[in-house]
């Protein structure tokens, strides 16, 4: 882009100057629809997302076995919901902002076998594509016990077949730890930012790592490259595939159970606010989707990014999706948040969601280490820099009165309103990295 084309832009879009500028901007979606309006633009629907759930129900009795950590939940891949008053009372008084109604935390951080939200979508795909290739060869069928997966035979099938993914590393640790555990080879193209102990996890799966000295859009398309050639190579794709997407969507139900095993309701007059911390758009994306699905109209979803890669809500607010990049307006895209290290969004995510999602907003580093060091100390629980985005957003929601009028939240509905904080990773941090992460935290 040239600099006229950047000042033709920020003229169309004045936010975009804020976000050359990396100061922290919430953008409230002037064009919001109902689900009913909106769904059609999604391009799937409730049938889509029950094929989703019959499939990692066959699953389950297989990863019952395979994971000792999903043995407990029977091979149900779900994390907790849990209250968390103290960490609330600590961000009203380090932010002067109260929060109406009540803070909630989604642990997808300590979601079984790899820690992360990609437990969901990552591992779902994979899943998918050895159904399909097992039942395509004849080997399998929907009513078989799904368990039988763990025979040498089944090994040694898949072992014929090639996985590969580009990740910034905790889709790579989902797919690389799945796919070996299936029999399949499988290559992880990981992008500069990943750091080393997801790494050395992998190749202790016996997962092929290769490294690059590049970002994720790098890494992405030289996995893609290296897939090419292979007709027995599967190459996932995080920016556009549907069946990731249905992965995380899975999410939308689970939660609606969770939420009324609590007593929580969702309605009008108890508006549900969930902050999502968004790469490229799929893992929230896809959340959001099976949320609105689920419960509704009455469940508001936001996506939140690091100040150096507002890859989402540039795209979403400009309308251009994925044909403008935050580098080409000079943004660095350098945080140190794992996975949402993207310069540019997916296109299917930000053209399926632009009408559902509320909102967005970014924030700095420096905001996810405090909040980090807050919640361990408050809460006891330990997340990942990244994890800590949606944590700003209760905040940014309560302090805006636009927002709550342009959706008529009168002050009691805000006062019975539940806000969940989607933590996505940190269950597997070893302990160092992670008193590395504590230390970076302002008191
Ligand atoms: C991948 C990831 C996200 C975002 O998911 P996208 O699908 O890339 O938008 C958020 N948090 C963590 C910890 C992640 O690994």
């Amino acid at each position: 882009m040239t600099t006229t084309d950047i000042d033709t832009l920020i003229a169309q879009h004045p936010l975009v100057a804020d976000l050359i500028a990396l100061k922290e901007t919430s953008w409230f979606n002037p064009d919001f629809t109902s689900l009913q309006e909106g769904l059609p633009h999604v391009g799937l629907g409730q049938q889509d997302i029950a094929d989703a759930h019959a499939r990692l129900l066959r699953f389950a009795p297989y990863l019952a076995q395979a994971f000792d950590d999903t043995a407990a939940s029977g091979g149900i891949i779900e994390s907790p919901l849990v209250a968390i008053p103290a960490m609330q009372r600590v961000l009203e008084l380090r932010g002067g902002q109260p929060i109406d109604g009540a803070l909630w935390l989604k642990k997808d951080s300590h979601l079984p076998i790899s820690g992360s939200i990609k437990a969901r979508g990552g591992i779902y795909e994979v899943l998918t594509h050895a159904e399909k290739l097992a039942r395509e060869a004849g080997l399998l069928d929907e009513g078989d016990d799904y368990a039988q997966l763990l025979s040498p035979e089944f090994q040694a099938f898949f072992g014929q077949y090639r996985i590969a993914v580009g990740s910034t590393g905790n889709l790579g640790l989902s797919i690389g730890i799945m796919s070996a555990r299936l029999g399949f080879h499988v290559t992880v193209h990981m992008s500069a930012d990943a750091r080393a102990w997801k790494k050395a996890k992998l190749r202790a799966h016996g997962v092929t790592v290769v490294e690059y000295e590049d970002d994720y859009g790098v890494a992405v398309e030289q996995g893609r490259r290296a897939a090419e050639g292979d007709p027995r190579c599967f190459f996932i794709d995080d920016e556009n595939s549907r069946t990731l997407f249905l992965g995380y969507a899975a999410a939308g139900e689970r939660v609606k159970a969770q939420l009324q095993a609590q007593g929580i309701a969702v309605d009008r007059e108890h508006p549900l606010f969930v902050y999502l911390p968004c790469g490229v758009g799929g893992g929230p994306g896809g959340v959001a989707f099976g949320l609105k699905m689920a419960l509704g109209d009455h469940v508001h979803c936001f996506f939140a990014e690091p100040t150096h890669s507002p890859c989402m809500l540039l795209g979403i607010a400009t309308g251009l999706h994925d044909a403008i990049s935050v580098q080409e307006l000079g943004i660095d895209n350098q945080t140190a948040a794992d996975g949402l290290a993207v310069g540019r969004a997916s296109g299917f995510v930000g053209r399926a969601m632009q009408r559902l999602i509320d909102g967005c907003y970014t924030l700095s580093d420096q905001a996810m280490y405090d909040m980090l060091g807050w919640l361990s100390q408050a809460e006891d629980i330990q997340l990942e820099p990244s994890a800590l985005a949606g944590m700003a957003g209760p905040q940014r929601i309560c302090a805006s009165a636009a927002y709550q009028q342009l959706h008529g939240l009168t002050p009691p509905r805000m006062r019975h309103a539940t806000h969940l904080v989607w933590a996505t990773g940190g269950g597997m941090v070893p302990p160092d990295e992670m008193a590395q992460y504590l230390a970076k935290g302002r008191q």
